[in-house]
């Protein structure tokens, strides 16, 4: 694709960066054929090729509006057209540079950046999450139905495992995993003690930073990064096999560290070091022999492969495979590549278009009656329970369940 992005915006990183990249593109459209948005809308600017095309106009100085915003902000980040792309355009680097542009450049209405205001104090603070969790919890009963859903019950509280091991990994908590769904993170430490490793854990553990970014704040993201790099450097130093997450979206994010961070001179080398640390949890335990977590019977489930897992780290297929080999029995998902519509804060944002990915999505995962549904990310996990009453739980959860039959 042929631009012409004067010569101001070239001379930045950002420019230059979206500026390679649109000219990777070919415009041939293959990838509005995966896009979940275009899908549903079936409006060429609400696919990534029309999208592609609103950031190039606003780089070249053409005009920029609500309607810009709009179509960028219902786009999921979710990387499908990444994978379909055979021109190996970074979409999400470019969006992510584009979104920024037009937030310095259209305000928002008041309702709406207070919405984002409340978003960006509260889902990265574990504390003030927890107390509106907490809250909602409490007043669950008289919560209308709609908001009922999203409220999760609490769980029975459970212990990390004490016994020391040689081998180490670093395990990344994260902000709203611990207080939503506290289990998952302690089956997976039960897991890994039982192959002999050891989970260390973080007495300051906070978000990865990708609740900001999803927000468009990239100052405040920028910031968050750089303190996890300070807190994890050390545990790289003590010789932790990996920085792990069992939320993929998390996973992701830690793996970007690299790119976030590529221009700043002072942490751009740490930055590159935790991000080649970092691993989702499947990529820890499909290097380890797994046979004490065998079923004796087959269990029928369907699994959900996060944009973060499929797209955005390019793992598709990886727990499926782990899942069969210890004798699950996984139903054939239809368009497994699409979106569930949970996406970071989406489901908030963007609730109509969520909803709507979201029940195409939970009729293909139950189109072959599983008995329970796994996925590998917090936020899917809990959106998509929100529309099912079949249960959907964390992949590494069904491990050790299935170690302790
Ligand atoms: S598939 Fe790739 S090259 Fe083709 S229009 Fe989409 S982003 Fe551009
Ligand atoms: S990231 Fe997802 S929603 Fe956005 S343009 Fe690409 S495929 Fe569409």
């Amino acid at each position: 694709m042929q631009t012409n992005i004067p010569q101001s915006i070239l001379d930045t990183p950002q420019g230059k960066e979206a500026n390679d990249i649109l000219r990777s593109c070919v415009h041939c459209g293959f990838c509005t054929a995966t896009c979940p948005t275009y899908q549903e809308l079936g409006d060429e600017l609400d696919g990534p090729r029309g999208r592609i095309y609103l950031i190039k106009d606003m780089l070249e100085g053409g005009d920029v509006s609500e309607k810009t915003q709009l179509h960028l902000d219902k786009c999921l980040t979710c990387r499908a057209c990444e994978t379909t792309c055979p021109s190996g355009v970074e979409f999400a680097h470019l969006a992510e540079i584009g979104k920024a542009m037009v937030e310095a450049k259209v305000q928002r209405p008041f309702k709406q950046r207070l919405l984002r205001s409340v978003l960006l104090h509260v889902l990265p603070s574990r504390t003030l999450f927890s107390t509106f969790l907490g809250l909602g919890r409490l007043f669950r009963p008289f919560l209308p139905e709609k908001l009922k859903k999203k409220i999760p019950k609490s769980q029975k509280t459970a212990y990390f495992p004490k016994k020391e091991h040689l081998r180490k990994v670093l395990l990344i908590e994260g902000c709203v995993q611990p207080a939503m769904s506290p289990e998952i993170d302690v089956a997976t430490a039960h897991v890994l003690d039982k192959l002999g490793i050891q989970t260390l854990r973080l007495l300051q553990a906070q978000c990865c930073g990708a609740v900001e970014n999803h927000l468009n704040a990239k100052d405040a993201a920028l910031k968050r990064v750089r303190l996890n790099i300070d807190l994890w450097m050390p545990y790289v130093e003590l010789g932790v096999e990996a920085i792990l997450s069992t939320a993929s979206a998390c996973a992701l994010e830690i793996k970007e560290y690299a790119h976030l961070l590529k221009d700043d001179p002072e942490y751009a080398e740490n930055a590159k070091i935790i991000s080649a640390k970092a691993k989702d949890i499947v990529q820890v335990l499909a290097d380890e022999d797994l046979s004490m977590f065998k079923l004796a019977e087959p269990k029928r489930i369907a699994f959900h492969a996060p944009c973060t897992l499929q797209h955005g780290q390019q793992l598709k297929g990886s727990v499926e495979s782990l899942l069969m080999g210890l004798g699950y029995d996984l139903m054939p998902v239809q368009d497994a590549h699409l979106c569930c519509g949970s996406s970071g804060t989406y489901s908030i944002l963007q609730p109509e278009l969520s909803k709507a990915l979201r029940n195409h999505k939970v009729k293909n995962l139950t189109a072959h009656n599983p008995e329970l549904i796994a996925t590998a990310n917090i936020g899917c996990l809990h959106h998509m329970q929100a529309g099912l009453k079949t249960p959907v739980l964390h992949w590494t959860t069904l491990l050790k369940q299935g170690g302790e039959m």
